[in-house]
């Protein structure tokens, strides 16, 4: 309670607010910081600066007020903000070039729901066993008896929905579906939002997907299931770098598959890693690399291009396989 009063008191005291979500954005990062952005316009009269690191992702360009966020490239780094917000963002590494803008402000929040985070704010309101970001923000609104309305209600609904996989993986709570219940009674309409995360996919994204399970590698019986993505693959389907979403998790839909791994061939010989799994907590080998995550999805960036540095993942697969 003390960190969400205290996180209350810092927005009151603010006159400028900037709000970071994390690299490589995804449904839950977004929904949750137009979410809280709106939160705090609505119940405090106050704008903040919402800050898209990278691309916005045409899976998420429908998202309520994507447009009036800006990007990490147009930022005044020089610019000292009274209050920095970190929302979804599971170590300050995930925050790119805009750390520095981060650590800069005069007081820091960070509001998250990875295990891994290590509490790098001076507020930090981390709860691991949190489904999303989105639940996160909601509990706060929640707490402080914050006033919501449709339009916030679906931005956490979306941050939920997406980082439950459709309410399927194992974060998928009974709190999970109380709140969305009562997201849902505030106005918003499922199988419109469902169709609009789920159903709108580019055609390049689903043929790199088919691309990307066509090309995979099993080992260990079938229980280490990886794919590569190289840099001459997304040229040649043209395709943006979120297009790579949910390759991992088809992997992981194969009944043998304990570990899925996604290398995805970086610039200047760096690799991408994103892991999932069904039992083995595979965080700990996304650490290992200077990531994190969760327990059953996590990730990280290895300074070797993918032909090696799926030998050294593969190594520590089969170790945690015999754990
Ligand atoms: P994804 O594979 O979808 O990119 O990420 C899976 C999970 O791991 C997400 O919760 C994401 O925030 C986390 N994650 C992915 N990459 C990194 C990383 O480089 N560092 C950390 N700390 N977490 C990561
Ligand atoms: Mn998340």
């Amino acid at each position: 309670m003390n960190n969400i009063l205290n996180f209350q008191t810092a927005i009151e005291q603010a006159n400028s607010i900037v709000i970071f979500s994390h690299v490589n954005p995804d449904g839950d990062t977004l929904g949750s910081m137009i979410g809280l952005s709106k939160l705090i316009e609505l119940n405090f009269n106050k704008k903040t600066t919402n800050v898209i690191i990278g691309k916005t992702p045409d899976t998420y360009a429908f998202l309520p007020y994507i447009n009036e966020c800006v990007c990490n490239q147009d930022m005044d780094k020089s610019k000292v903000y009274d209050l920095a917000i970190a929302v979804d963002v599971a170590a300050k590494d995930r925050m790119s070039d805009m750390q520095d803008i981060y650590f800069n402000a005069k007081n820091t929040a960070n509001i998250d729901h990875h295990i891994t985070n290590n509490n790098y704010g001076n507020i930090n309101i981390v709860k691991g066993f949190a489904s999303s970001g989105g639940e996160v923000v909601y509990e706060i609104a929640k707490g402080l008896n914050w006033k919501i309305n449709s339009e916030i209600a679906e931005l956490l609904y979306i941050a939920i929905l997406t980082d439950t996989g459709g309410f399927r993986f194992e974060n998928t709570s009974s709190k999970v579906f109380t709140y969305a219940s009562e997201l849902i009674e505030m106005g918003l309409n499922p199988t419109q939002i469902y169709r609009q995360c789920y159903e709108s996919k580019p055609k390049a994204m689903a043929l790199l997907n088919a691309y990307a399970i066509q090309n995979a590698v099993f080992r260990e019986n079938d229980k280490i299931a990886y794919t590569i993505i190289t840099k001459d693959d997304m040229k040649n389907f043209n395709a943006k770098s979120d297009y790579t979403e949910g390759i991992s998790e088809t992997l992981r839909q194969i009944n043998s598959t304990e570990i899925a791994m996604l290398l995805k061939e970086l610039p200047n010989q760096m690799t991408k890693v994103s892991l999932r799994s069904k039992k083995v907590d595979v965080s700990k080998i996304a650490e290992v690399f200077g990531g994190g995550g969760h327990h059953y999805a996590a990730g990280c960036t290895i300074q070797k291009p993918p032909k090696i540095a799926v030998e050294k993942l593969l190594e520590l697969a089969k170790k945690s396989l015999n754990e």
